[in-house]
């Protein structure tokens, strides 16, 4: 027997056991433990905890939030091993890898630690006689984080840090696939002197999520996971007078020009397709060679890297890349290197016979390399997710950048060039959120914001950064009179300067 996770609800861990799910370890394909899928009654119990804890929360002042927030993050760098172990048992990423995630989001609770200047409003004196005007940004209340599996630890904290900085509380809804770390970070909360009831999380599926969705005391929504599930969380979420963010997939290209550096671009390309088994929305999933000479170079270079990735358990210091998060989810990566191959697409390197010796049930796949790629294949068209590069051959900039625009995902771009007119040129015309220049991940830093254009996002706010600010929060304006001396008389026409 597997212990079964609860949930994290005014403070304390909460049972639900009605519903019990296998949270399994990718590498060894082996039932790590059970969590509960949340009731609509156990939601709307977290639901209600964070509404108790607003009133007090809100009139917290935000130098007192932004101390809970620094002791958080050096609990969170205290336990850095503990998180880690987590992610890498239930995701399968390698070990670094964790810990690089993990790290970027202590960098958003860095942000959040200066939540009194981010709160600071505007002020003008004098905007008419004796009259002073200043905004303020308010909490909105209760707000909820629904995320996705491949980065439990750094997407729950694009959220919850600034949302709690702002003076909101919070429920989390993370993946059901690795709920492990989530719950870890709860407990350090309430170590850093968070009061019960400001953070909370609910463990569970689709009615978990619509029961946020629909509950009138939830003010705004923030989503990342996939397109479909962001469409519809957009939709839903707004027609219930919420503001919602909702950010989804990707195919994230990058555009290798003649004058590139071959081997610095090939090193950066490696890490950015096969990091991660590719389960990330910035990973670079497209190729796009401008020219032949280019395209036969690169394949030159990559493919005896592709065929040596150092690929096992993630737990292992010296592996590479690990296993996919689940059984269903490889077959899934399978079937589109099936349906590449079956389109004419050339297999360079085929991962999929791969065996990790002692790891037999392991959900692993090889990373694979497809040349020959057209934009009218299966393969091309959708987000494939996993540790399969694909080289589309084209014959100018202008070709390269039509094709990108195509694509109905805009997260990330990046373009491999020596010549800053070309690279200006690009930046200029790409209709992606997140480009970048030699940088093939280019994930904005804490105290930028984070979202995708075209279907990568809906919703007008990115996440993080000012934006989240933005977000969680809700302008208010006062206009201030203090008159020295009555008014004369009264005035009809409107008050204007
Ligand atoms: P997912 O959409 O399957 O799940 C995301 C969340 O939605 C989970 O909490 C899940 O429980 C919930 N969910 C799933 N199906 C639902 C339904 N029918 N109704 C209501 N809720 C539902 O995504 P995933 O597989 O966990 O994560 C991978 C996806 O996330 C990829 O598409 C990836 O590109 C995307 N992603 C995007 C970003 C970004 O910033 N744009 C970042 C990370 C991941």
């Amino acid at each position: 027997m597997t212990t079964t996770l609860g949930h994290w609800i005014n403070g304390t861990i909460v049972a639900d056991n009605n519903r019990p799910a296998p949270v399994t370890n990718p590498a060894t394909g082996a039932v790590k433990l059970h969590v509960a899928l949340a009731s609509k009654a156990t939601v709307e119990s977290a639901i209600a905890a964070a509404e108790a804890a607003f009133p007090a929360w809100r009139a917290t002042p935000p130098l007192k939030r932004a101390r809970v927030m620094f002791n958080f993050k050096a609990l969170l760098e205290k336990h850095a091993d503990r998180i880690v172990e987590a992610i890498t048992t239930e995701h399968g990423k390698v070990w670094d890898d964790a810990l690089g995630e993990l790290q970027r989001g202590i960098e958003v609770v860095e942000y959040a630690c200066g939540a009194p200047e981010l709160l600071k409003g505007e002020h003008n004196r004098d905007v008419g006689p004796e009259i002073d005007s200043w905004s303020e940004m308010r909490p909105l209340g209760v707000v909820a984080g629904i995320t996705p599996f491949n980065f439990p630890a750094m997407v729950p904290m694009w959220m919850f840090p600034i949302a709690i900085a702002c003076g909101n509380t919070f429920v989390l809804k993370p993946s059901e696939k690795d709920p492990g770390c989530p719950m870890i970070v709860a407990e350090l909360l309430k170590e850093a002197g968070l009061p019960d009831g400001v953070f909370n999380v609910v463990n569970g599926d689709k009615e978990a999520v619509d029961t946020l969705l629909t509950d009138k005391r939830v003010q705004a929504i923030s989503f990342v996971g996939s397109t479909p599930i962001a469409e519809y969380i957009y939709r839903t979420g707004t027609a219930h007078g919420k503001r919602v963010q909702a950010l989804g997939g990707a195919k994230n290209h990058a555009v290798v020009m003649p004058d590139a550096d071959l081997d610095n671009a090939t090193n950066a390309i490696m890490g950015a397709a096969y990091g991660s088994c590719g389960e990330r929305c910035m990973a670079i999933s497209v190729v796009v060679a401008v020219g032949d000479e280019v395209a036969d170079a690169l394949i030159g270079k990559l493919t005896p890297k592709v065929q040596s990735l150092k690929i096992g358990n993630g737990m292992d210091r010296s592996s590479e890349m690990g296993p996919l998060v689940s059984k269903v989810h490889r077959d899934k990566v399978k079937g589109y290197i099936d349906s590449a191959e079956k389109d004419g697409a050339k297999l360079v390197v085929d991962g999929r016979s791969l065996k990790v010796a002692g790891h037999e049930n392991g959900f692993f796949l090889g990373g694979t390399l497809l040349d020959n790629v057209r934009p009218d294949m299966v393969s091309y068209k959708e987000e494939i997710f996993g540790p399969v590069l694909q080289i589309v051959r084209v014959k100018t900039l202008e070709e390269a950048i039509a094709l990108i625009e195509a694509h109905e995902y805009g997260n990330g771009v990046c373009i491999f060039t020596r010549d800053g007119g070309t690279a200006r040129a690009f930046c200029d015309t790409v209709s992606i959120g997140m480009v970048g220049v030699n940088v093939p991940l280019p994930v904005p830093v804490a105290y930028h914001s984070f979202g995708g254009w075209k279907r990568s996002l809906f919703g007008d706010l990115h996440i993080y950064g000012p934006d989240g600010v933005r977000f969680y929060t809700r302008r208010k304006t006062l206009t201030q009179r203090w008159p020295m001396q009555p008014l004369a008389k009264a005035q009809f026409s409107f008050p204007s300067n």
